[in-house]
């Protein structure tokens, strides 16, 4: 016998959704799960859906496999899965909690099918539940609302876009000093990034992301980059590292910055994606003496064992975690955990996003010193801009 196993994933809606939509999904859903001994739920909102699947393992490898072909939806981020020892959901064969778009403090809305209010209670402590408080939180909704790409058939056939950079600084706060640039492409008129990179076709981003890092490192050169370089890996190109690497070391080395200047940001939901390529790229990375950060941390939910598998040179703290910090407890509780977690691993941890004196109070009275975002400065288009070190 296979085992209880338990599956956690979200994935975008294609499309509008509507009630009924859900109706006849779960009635068909129910009807299934029935059958084959599949317990869970299932939570909706503002185009995202979040579901957790509980049942012996091959039936679950199984349906995993048809909800991927599923046209209904797209970007299935597989969060966990893992053996469970009993099932979160007693006999629910497919719960379902509609949340509004507005519904961030309270989890009522799940009442309605779990039968009376103390009922979320009955998850316990485990890991269901905490995951589903973080996509009541609306973190993993943001995340995707940003991914999700229109249907290929939709877009047109676009040139290579023409494109450049803009430059923001990393600052550490302790020692005043700007310690890197993070590289952030723009269109040739100083469109935002994700006008430029939605125009990069799935079959042209390999080789568009290859460019645009020696493009990154060759302006940079230019401008005189007087400290370290971010980068930033396209979601989806880990897979291309070997002759990735190789193109951003030649620009390099021709422009007279050593590997180790070099940092290299791959998104944490790519991670989560693609552990083993993953893991490769970042051997390859290291071999080649370049440094890796883990970038928008905390976003995907991907949790500290992360870490513990990879181990990044650092990790950059996502916007939403810092975002009014101080008067927000279970972001200040995360990065509290984060924080000693990376101490113990010897990983630097960049606060990103940092707008409010008080956001950057509390993170250093945290003991963060690195950090990016507007209150020490914008980025910049295509100059190396100063930054400005805020008293604590
Ligand atoms: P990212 O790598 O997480 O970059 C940080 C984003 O936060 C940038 O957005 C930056 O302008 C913005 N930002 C910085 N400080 C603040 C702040 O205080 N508050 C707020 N709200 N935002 C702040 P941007 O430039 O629009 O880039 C968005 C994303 O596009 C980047 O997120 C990155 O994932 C991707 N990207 C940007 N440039 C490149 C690139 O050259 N190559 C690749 N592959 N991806 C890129
Ligand atoms: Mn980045
Ligand atoms: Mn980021």
């Amino acid at each position: 016998m296979a085992g209880l196993m338990q599956v956690i994933y979200h994935s975008a809606a294609r499309g509008e959704v509507h009630d009924a939509d859900l109706a006849r999904l779960l009635a068909k859903a129910r009807e299934h799960n029935a059958r084959l001994g599949v317990t869970g739920i299932l939570l909706y909102s503002e185009g995202t859906f979040f579901q957790v699947l509980e049942g012996e393992a091959d039936v679950l490898d199984g349906l995993m496999s048809v909800i991927a072909k599923d046209p209904r939806h797209t970007d299935i981020v597989t969060i966990i899965r893992e053996p469970v020892a009993r099932r979160s959901f007693a006999d629910w064969t497919m719960g379902y909690a509609p949340l509004a778009p507005d519904d961030v403090g309270s989890i009522v809305g799940m009442s309605d099918f779990f039968g009376s209010n103390a009922s979320f209670a009955r998850l316990g402590s485990g890991r269901a539940k905490k995951l589903l408080a973080a996509f009541r939180e609306g973190r993993w909704r943001s995340r995707i609302a940003g991914k999700v790409e229109p249907p290929p058939a939709r877009v047109p056939a676009a040139a290579p876009p023409d494109f450049t950079f803009a430059f923001q600084p990393i600052i550490d706060a302790e020692a005043g000093a700007i310690v890197s640039y993070e590289a952030l492409i723009r269109g040739a008129r100083n469109e935002p990034a994700a006008q430029v990179l939605q125009r990069v076709g799935p079959a042209e981003r390999h080789g568009f992301d290859e460019g645009c890092r020696s493009a990154a490192v060759d302006l940079a050169a230019r401008l005189g980059l007087p400290c370290d370089l971010n980068l930033n890996f396209l979601p989806l190109s880990v897979e291309t590292s070997q002759t990735s690497i190789a193109s951003t070391l030649d620009t390099a080395q021709r422009c007279g910055i050593a590997p180790s200047r070099i940092v290299l940001e791959i998104l944490e939901s790519e991670i989560i994606n693609d552990h083993d390529g993953f893991a490769r790229a970042v051997n390859e990375h290291r071999g080649a003496g370049l440094r890796t950060a883990i970038d928008d941390f905390g976003a995907g939910y991907a949790g500290l064992n992360l870490l513990a598998e990879f181990l990044p040179d650092m990790i950059k703290l996502d916007m939403s975690l810092i975002r009014d910090v101080e008067r927000k407890g279970p972001r200040q509780a995360i990065i509290r955990g984060v924080r000693q977690t990376c101490q113990d691993l010897g990983i630097d941890i960049i606060a990103e996003g940092v707008e409010t004196p008080a956001e950057y109070a509390w993170l250093r009275g945290e003991g963060i010193t690195l950090f990016q975002g507007r209150l020490f400065a914008h980025p910049a288009f295509e100059q190396l801009p100063p930054a400005s070190f805020p008293s604590r």
